[in-house]
Formats: C-alpha cells, structure tokens, sequence
C-alpha cells in the first residue's frame, strides 16, 4: 500500500524539478533528492549543455507549472537556422510560417534554478548533496550519499521516480532488481562547447535571433544565442577519422580545422585553443529500455528512460511532457502500479519515435540543410503546407510547434517525405510540377491532421 500523495523523485535536474511542482502544486507531498549542491546557492555546476532549444511541448508544460513567464524572461527567440556555407555566404531558413512558430534558447543553469525555486515556492523539499548510491526495493529503503563528507543517509519510500538523467543510478539499482531490457547506441561522434564572446560594443557578434549551423558533410558545428550576448558553440565531429577527436586534440589542430572549415567563425572565438583544450569531450548515445517501472516502487523518466542525441532539440521537451503524462496519472489516483504501467504504454513509443527522429536529424543538419534537392524538397514542403493546411505538415513543425504524440508525427513525416521525393524527382524548380497531379496525391495519400494540430 503506498501513502497517498506522497513521492520521493531521485534528481533535482529539469524533470524532477518541473515534476515535483506539477505534483505539489495538487497538495502532495514531495520529497526530492539531488546529488549535488542547490545551485541557487553557488551557481550552476555544469556538466551537460550550457544552453538549450526550447519549444512548444515544453512550454506546455512550463505553463501548467507556472514556470512559462520566468523562464521567457531569459530566453531568446531563434526563428530559424542561419546555414554558414564553406564560402562565407549564409542562409536563414525560417522554422516555421512566421514568429509565432519559433524556438527559444534558454540557458540550462537558469532554467534549473527557476524551476527549483518554483518546486520550493509550491511545497516541495529539496535535498542537496544527496546522491541515490543503493535501493533495497524489498524493505523499500534508498541509501544516498553526502559527497561533501562522503556519509550514508537512509529514507524508506512508497515509490521512487528516477529523473537522475542519463547515468541514472535508480536505473541502474532497478536492473538489479529485475531485467529493464537496457541498450546504449553510441553515436561515434562526440561534441565539444566553445563560447563567442558579446562584440566589442556589447550586443550580439552574429545574428541573435537565430540557431545557427555550419554544416561540413560528417561534422558541424552550431551555435545558440544566450541572453548575456554569447553564443554557445557546440562543435560535432566523430570520434575517429579525419577529422575526428582522435585526430584533433590539441588547440592548435582545432585551429587548423577551424581556419580551413569555419573560417567565418573563427574570429569570434577569441579562447578557441583554451576551450578546446580546457571543456570536456562529450558523448552521444541512445538509450533504450524496454521497460521503465518496477511494479509500484519505481519509475524512470526523462533522459534516465530515453536518452537521445541531441539534434532534434526535444530531449528536454520531451522529458517535460513525460512529467505532465505522469502527474496526469498520479494525480487520477490511480492505483500505482497501474499509473505507472500506463505512463510507460503511453510514453514508451513516443520516446522511440523522437529517439528515431532525432538521430535522423543529424544527417539533415550536418549534410542536407545546403544540398539542392533538399533546398526543393523543403520549398515544395512550404507549398504544400500553404495549398493543404489541413492535411500536410512539415514534420519539424508538427515535432516542434505541436503536441500531437511523436509517434503520430514520426509517422506523418514518413509518408510526407516520400510525397515530397516522388514529386520533385526529375524537377529541378518548382515550376515545372503538375499541380492538380500534385494535389490529387496529397489528398489521396495523407489523411486529415488530428485535431491537436
Ligand atoms: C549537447 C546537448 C544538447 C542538448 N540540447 C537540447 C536542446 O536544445 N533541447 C532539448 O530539449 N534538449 C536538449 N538536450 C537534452 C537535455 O539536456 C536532456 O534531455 C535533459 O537535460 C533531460 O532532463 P533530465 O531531468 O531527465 O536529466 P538531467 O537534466 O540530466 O538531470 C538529472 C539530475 O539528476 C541528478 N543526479 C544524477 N545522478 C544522481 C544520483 N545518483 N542521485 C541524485 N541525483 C542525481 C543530476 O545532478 C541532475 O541534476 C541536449 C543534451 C545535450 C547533451
């Protein structure tokens, strides 16, 4: 038997700070345990990305725990990718139809300490220096440890939600306790974060209000605008290979690279040798589980479920949606376990199909955003989109503007972008189309959008 309206959430980090006040702003009581220190009180300890897309699935949820206006008062606005070609030229590409279809960098540490003081303002407690070390699921009892002293605290629990990210310790205590059917995909390629500095007068170096990329065929690099002026550049490469980590380790070789592929970049990166020499290497990774709950006594969510690489933008988003599926459940007054076993029925295949999307993604950002059938591809997107707004959306949008289930906009996507290559093949303008052929096509191959969008 559980205490009604009571939960323990392992990891202070974006999920356990959004779920804990969706949950304490219903009157539970929520007791939340983050292994290291409150970063209200000494900043932000870093760790994973400075800065962050956030877009509509996340703001959803943002807004249901009264954390939307905070958080928006930091973010700023990307409208689109700014493509820097190898020559110097560059190309914004809209994201969506107009400014109310964009996308919002926000800056990781901020975002974490405004929802912290939210979870606190709405009844939630807060456990610093509380790292998960070892669950004994059968007397229900969580070990944790102080790393400022390295002592050993015990709780007794009803359940535990694992919002302790991608090296879940919760996680990893569950598949002792029963097979959570666990992979981790590595992705072979790696990220390094670089900064560009505000100019000299004080503003933005380049284009503020866009996402930028520097595509260059097996690696990038992109940059997002931070609302102190800087730019977060974040340089993707594999990890073998020329040129990959393995051959470029020094200052000096990423400055070689730089001079010959980023050229345009280059002088606003003053610390380009120290950044790169001094930031960590970061790895990408899928992670999948087929299972994410023990009975009642435990549940993972966020990256510890479903880890994804980064190139949709939407693990956070979407780790912010499996919150409000969660407190939806928990706050029906379901029985536990089936909450829990409903949580994932629902979720599971929505994590899959953003997983998908977003190693899909890569290819498209690092390859595709400046080759020619793409470029027609994308305008006969925008066509269809005007001529059948509603049955044809491009997948971007419905991913990033719209809550409709992943899966859903997987699987649109799927059939969309096969329209969009039967159609352009042998063309290479869009004047040359057949537009009631065009047409036909679309209403004969895609249904009506769901209601959602
Ligand atoms: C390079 C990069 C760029 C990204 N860009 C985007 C983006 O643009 N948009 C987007 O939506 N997503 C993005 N993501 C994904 C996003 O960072 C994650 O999906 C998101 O942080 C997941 O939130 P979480 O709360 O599940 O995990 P985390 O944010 O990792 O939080 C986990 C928390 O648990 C704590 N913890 C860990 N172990 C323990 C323990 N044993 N005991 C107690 N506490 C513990 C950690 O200290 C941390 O506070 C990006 C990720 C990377 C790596």
């Amino acid at each position: 038997m559980n205490t009604p309206n009571h939960i323990t959430l392992i990891g202070a980090g974006l999920a356990g700070a959004l779920l804990a006040t969706l949950l304490a702003r219903q009157g539970w009581q929520v007791d939340v345990y983050e292994k290291r220190g409150d970063p209200r009180l000494k900043g932000y300890a870093g760790g994973r990305s400075i800065n962050l897309a956030l877009a509509e699935r996340g703001r959803h949820a943002l807004r249901l725990a009264g954390a939307d206006e905070a958080v928006m008062a930091q973010a700023v606005m990307m409208r689109g990718r700014m493509v820097h070609f190898l020559d110097g030229r560059t190309d914004l590409q809209r994201y969506g139809r107009d400014d109310s279809e964009v996308i919002w960098s926000v800056h990781r540490g901020e975002l974490n300490v405004i929802l912290l003081q939210i979870a606190e303002d709405a009844g939630a407690k807060l456990h610093f220096h509380r790292g998960l070390s070892a669950v004994d699921f059968d007397a229900r009892i969580a070990r944790f440890n102080d790393d400022r002293d390295d002592s050993t605290h015990e709780i007794v629990f009803d359940s535990l939600v694992g919002a302790d990210g991608a090296g879940s310790a919760l996680r990893a205590a569950m598949n002792q306790a029963t097979d959570l059917g666990e992979r981790t995909e590595f992705l072979g390629h790696s990220y390094k974060e670089l900064e560009i500095p505000p100019a000299p007068d004080g503003g933005f170096s380049i284009e503020a209000n866009a996402l930028h990329i520097w595509p260059r065929g097996r690696y990038m690099c992109i940059a997002l605008p931070n609302d102190e002026r800087t730019f977060t550049v974040t340089l993707f490469l594999p990890n073998e290979g020329e040129p990959s980590f393995d051959s470029i380790r020094t200052g000096a070789q990423a400055r070689t690279l730089f001079e010959r592929d980023f050229a345009d970049a280059l002088p606003l990166i003053p610390q380009l040798e120290r950044d790169f020499e001094h930031n960590p290497t970061g790895l990408l990774a899928t992670l999948y589980l087929d299972r994410w709950h023990l009975d009642d006594r435990a549940v993972l969510l966020g990256d510890a479920a479903h880890a994804m690489v980064p190139f949709h933008g939407q693990g956070m988003n979407c780790a912010f949606e499996d919150c409000v599926a969660l407190a939806e459940r928990l706050l029906a007054g379901n029985d536990r376990a089936q909450a829990f076993a409903d949580f994932q029925q629902q979720r599971l295949r929505s994590a899959r199909a953003i997983q998908a999307m977003a190693l899909e993604n890569y290819l498209e950002m690092r390859d595709r955003v400046d080759n020619d059938d793409y470029l027609l591809q994308r305008a006969l997107e925008r066509e269809l989109a005007e001529r059948h707004p509603d049955r044809f959306m491009p997948r971007y949008a419905m991913v990033t503007f719209h809550r409709m289930p992943y899966e859903v906009a997987f699987e649109r996507g799927q059939r969309q972008r096969e329209l969009l290559v039967e159609l352009t093949r042998g063309h290479d303008s869009l004047d040359s189309l057949d537009w009631s052929a065009v047409d036909a096509a679309v209403r004969e191959r895609l249904t009506p959008l769901p209601a959602d969008a």
